[in-house]
């Protein structure tokens, strides 16, 4: 078993917004890190934000310069994902592209022709089925989930997902990784939503429900979960966040395999509706000028 936290490598595809935290992370933790993604330019922008994380982190005083500079220097970035591993070893491949079941699919076919056998593919799919993305390989045993959250630098939460096959050697090993990162690690049996999705889903709802019928004001309805239980954000600030249409689909998706319990609230397909998406449109529970949120705009009950 290879060791965490040594100079083994992991190779990270996809270099959006959760490949370019992972692959800090993974850097920073000492290994030797491959980015790859088909977009250059995508590469560039993930080297930039990387090389920006240790910026801060030094110019905060976490991170020594020289352990900095050595991280990134133990970063390369590749388009290809043949050249990436064709003759350079890995012990772990991340996969974290665009999420749909194709895409995927065909990266973890590849890397399971490339990597050497007893190498290990995660993958930080949300919502897909890791035991769908695992049946298209060779090695279902050594395919697990893996689901960061964002940003990855900040966030200490690692849900690792078993799938029908995984084996409780790949669990191991991943969660010394994940250790190794820093990060605390649950297990989570695969299953729609995992722990996290379904629970931020259930409450969101909720709130959209309780706002819904006039049992109180968005503002205090957040307050009372802030306040009362130190939640870090009220869960229809969160939904502004988030995006209510992502989180209608997640909604949809969890009605239809976990039942009515999730059956999404009818004010949640009206404000989708309404183009009422939260932050990224400007318009949500809330109303934003600038990026910052308009006191006392809550939506009203009717
Ligand atoms: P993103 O759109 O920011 O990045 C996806 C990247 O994958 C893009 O740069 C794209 O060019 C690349 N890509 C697509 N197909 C590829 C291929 N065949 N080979 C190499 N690169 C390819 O997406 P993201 O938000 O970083 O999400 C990535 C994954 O992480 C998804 O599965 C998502 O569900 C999951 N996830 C996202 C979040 C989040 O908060 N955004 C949190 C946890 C998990």
């Amino acid at each position: 078993m290879s060791g965490a936290g040594s100079t083994d490598r992991v190779v990270v595809v996809g270099s959006g917004l959760m490949g370019t935290g992972i692959a800090h992370g993974f850097a920073a933790a000492g290994f030797v890190v491959t980015l790859v993604d088909l977009d250059g330019a995508a590469l560039e922008r993930a080297v930039a934000s990387i090389g920006k994380i240790f910026a801060d982190g030094v110019r905060l005083g976490k991170v020594p310069q020289a352990a900095a500079e050595s991280a990134l220097a133990r970063l390369t970035t590749d388009t290809s994902l043949t050249a990436a591993l064709t003759d350079r070893p890995a012990v772990l491949l991340v996969e974290t592209a665009t999420e749909s079941m194709p895409a995927k699919v065909a990266i973890v076919k590849e890397a399971d022709r490339l990597l050497p056998a007893d190498a290990i593919i995660g993958s930080n799919t949300s919502a897909l089925s890791v035991t769908e993305i695992a049946a298209a390989t060779q090695r279902p045993d050594r395919v697990l989930g893996m689901h960061f959250f964002n940003p990855v630098h900040k966030m200490k939460l690692l849900e690792l997902v078993r799938a029908v096959g995984t084996s409780d050697e790949t669990i191991a090993r991943a969660r010394s990784w994940g250790e190794a990162l820093g990060k605390t690690t649950i297990l989570v049996n695969e299953a729609p939503g995992l722990t996290t999705s379904r629970m931020s889903a259930m409450m969101g709802n909720e709130a959209m429900y309780m706002l819904m019928e006039g049992v109180a004001t968005a503002e205090d309805i957040d307050t009372a979960l802030r306040v009362g239980f130190n939640h870090p954000m009220g869960p229809l600030e969160l939904g502004d966040l988030t995006g209510w249409d992502t989180r209608l689909a997640v909604l949809k998706y969890l009605h239809e395999t976990l039942g009515e319990k999730f059956r999404p609230c009818p004010l949640i397909q009206k404000m989708v509706k309404a183009g009422r998406l939260g932050r990224k449109s400007g318009k949500g529970v809330y109303e934003y000028a600038d990026g910052q949120r308009i006191p006392g705009s809550g939506l009203k009950a009717r």
